[in-house]
């Protein structure tokens, strides 16, 4: 069952160790896409794996600058110890920032869920006040949303704006389709009119379509950004129209929740799982 789940998942995920997501990240960019690497992982609580998690990255980031890939580290703030001891992923984020910019790379930081959102917003203000080459996910379906990425903007940080992933409740969400999607194009509006840094992290052609729209009268730094595995061929086009592509590619053995989030988002992705079993 395990491994029929697996091959399923290889959709999503780039493999089990850091040299298959090195290999695919590097046939990506020979596509014309950039790379932000993720290695699956959360809500860690033990400082052993927490420090396993740290050490992966750093290594990750050396061997990107080795092999000089158009690439970058993702990292959650919960793999870095944000839910045992907020000064262990203070140390932790400060330490891959600084090597980050030391090779001259971008480091993003995800967006979890709402318990860790100040937190983690609170971390990547105080990154922003020595280093440019941060960015954070910001989650269109919270509310508090567009006022987070005014405060984003004023500092001139950079923000992967995605709809959201998380199970939470309507007093802090939009939960409606057609909700989110204009407090995501309200956001997006803002960040185009401001010129502000921005990854238009989605797979909704409309939504791209939005962006692509707003763009032409913008002084914005934007890039396209879809997950491995989803919209491919839209992902080659954006690029042969002339876009900047990046492709978030997770890898890593806690490859199940990350996978099973992917399989619920979308309800043709029960027919793979089928598919496979025949
Ligand atoms: C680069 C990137 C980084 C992200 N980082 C975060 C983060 O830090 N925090 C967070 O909460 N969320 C993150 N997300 C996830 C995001 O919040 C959404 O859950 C996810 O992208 C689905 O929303 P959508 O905008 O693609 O729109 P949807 O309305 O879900 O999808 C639009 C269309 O895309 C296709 N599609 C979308 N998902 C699938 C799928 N699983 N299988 C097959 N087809 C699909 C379908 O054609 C669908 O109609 C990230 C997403 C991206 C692209």
């Amino acid at each position: 069952m395990s491994q029929m789940l697996y091959r399923v998942a290889k959709r999503w995920i780039a493999g089990q160790d850091a040299d298959e997501a090195l290999q695919i990240a590097r046939s990506l960019n020979a596509r014309g896409q950039g790379v932000m690497l993720n290695y699956l992982g959360e809500d860690i609580l033990d400082q052993g794996v927490i420090s396993a998690h740290n050490e992966e990255y750093t290594r990750l980031q050396e061997s990107i600058n080795t092999m000089k890939l158009d690439a970058s580290i993702s990292v959650k703030l919960t793999q870095l110890g944000l839910g045992l001891d907020a000064d262990l992923a203070r140390k932790n984020l400060l330490g891959l920032a600084e090597k980050a910019s030391g090779f001259r790379q971008f480091l993003w930081v995800d967006m979890e869920g709402s318990k860790y959102t100040e937190r983690t917003l609170e971390l990547y203000h105080e990154l922003l006040g020595s280093f440019r080459g941060v960015g954070v996910a910001i989650q269109a379906y919270l509310r508090r949303s567009e006022k987070d990425v005014e405060a984003i903007l004023e500092k001139g940080g950079k923000i992967r704006l995605c709809k959201g992933a998380y199970r939470e409740t309507p007093d802090i969400v939009y939960t409606g389709r057609p909700e989110i999607t204009q407090n995501y194009v309200t956001i997006m509006k803002r960040v185009f009119q401001s010129g502000g840094r921005v990854g238009i992290a989605t797979h909704d052609s409309y939504l791209i379509s939005t962006a692509k729209d707003l763009a032409k009268d913008t002084k914005s730094e934007f890039e396209f950004q879809m997950l491995k595995g989803i919209r491919d061929e839209l992902k080659d086009k954006l690029v042969s129209d002339g876009y900047r592509m990046v492709t978030y590619l997770p890898y890593g053995t806690s490859w199940y929740s990350y996978s099973k989030r992917r399989i619920m988002e979308h309800p043709s992705n029960i027919w793979l799982i089928l598919r496979s079993l025949l």
